[in-house]
């Protein structure tokens, strides 16, 4: 896992993507045990708290880090998972929820345009401007052409950042229709989990096929060598975090950050 090859997990711009071709469940070609999973997931935590500690003393480069997915996909859990071994000063974690009365009368990058990380900082995303090309045009709140204006702003948006210094990686979390069957019973089951069920869990699941359908053009949309989309496996909990603890440090890696010399004359310091 530690230098993955994580090509056939990603979105490629040049041909449309079709969520069917990518496997919700592990590999099963040299699959890792449970225990192996997690050494792998401490080393890629510790890993991340270091590289996230030059990010922050270089300042030369931020990261932002989308994540996306049905409903139960496991959003909550792999930013919980992945990011225990960070320092809490070198995380911002942001969640986007329905907009509220002035964000709506923004345009759609106005709240997460605020929200994105500067250079030196890490930023995560529990959902993002994407809510805005898919729950809004499955329940017929934009209209085609707005969906497709939105996929240039988008696109223009991520290259801003980028030439910002902003990297943005893109994770799309892939379970299949039964987990998510058996992660909204669990919840049902669970009276300390209810808290966490809404209404719209449940009319959005009849809407899956269209839900698939809109993920499908917008990953196909917006995915870019700059600022890509994987599609995480993410019908097994330990495999999913790993997966993308080693994918963000692997982007942290690419970044070659460096950390600052100093700016004056140690050697001439004098302790006393
Ligand atoms: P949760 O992530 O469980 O807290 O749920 C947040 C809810 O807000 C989900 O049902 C999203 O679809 C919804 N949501 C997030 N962003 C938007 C948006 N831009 N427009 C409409 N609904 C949104
Ligand atoms: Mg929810």
């Amino acid at each position: 896992m530690p230098n993955t090859d994580y090509t056939p997990w990603y979105v490629s711009p040049k041909r449309p993507c079709q969520l069917s071709d990518f496997d919700t469940e592990p590999p099963s070609k040299g699959q890792s045990t449970e225990s192996e999973l997690e050494d792998h997931l401490v080393d890629m935590g510790e890993k991340l708290d270091k590289l996230q500690s030059t990010l922050h003393a270089a300042k030369t480069r931020g990261l932002l880090v989308v994540f996306q997915g049905m409903d139960t996909s496991g959003k909550d859990g792999v930013i919980r998972s992945v990011f225990t071994h960070v320092s809490p000063l070198g995380v911002r974690a942001e969640a986007f929820g329905v907009p509220t009365d002035l964000e709506s009368r923004h345009d759609f990058l106005w709240r997460i345009h605020a929200k994105a990380p500067a250079r030196g900082e890490m930023v995560i995303f529990n959902r993002s401007h994407y809510e805005d090309v898919l729950v809004t045009r499955v329940r017929g709140m934009i209209d085609e052409e707005t969906c497709q204006q939105r996929y240039n702003n988008i696109l223009h948006f991520e290259s801003l950042l980028h030439n910002a210094g902003i990297s943005v990686l893109k994770c799309y979390l892939h379970i299949s229709k039964s987990e998510q069957k058996k992660r909204l019973q669990a919840r049902l089951d669970d009276p300390r989990k209810h808290w966490k069920l809404q209404p719209s869990d449940f009319d959005d699941r009849e809407l899956w096929p269209q839900f698939t359908q809109a993920y499908e053009e917008a990953l196909s949309a917006t995915s870019t060598p700059e600022s890509p989309w994987y599609v995480v496996p993410a019908d097994s909990k330990p495999y999913r975090d790993s997966f993308v603890a080693g994918l963000i440090v692997q982007t942290l890696e690419n970044m070659k950050l460096k950390t600052p010399k100093p700016t004056f004359d140690l050697s001439k310091v004098k302790l006393t």
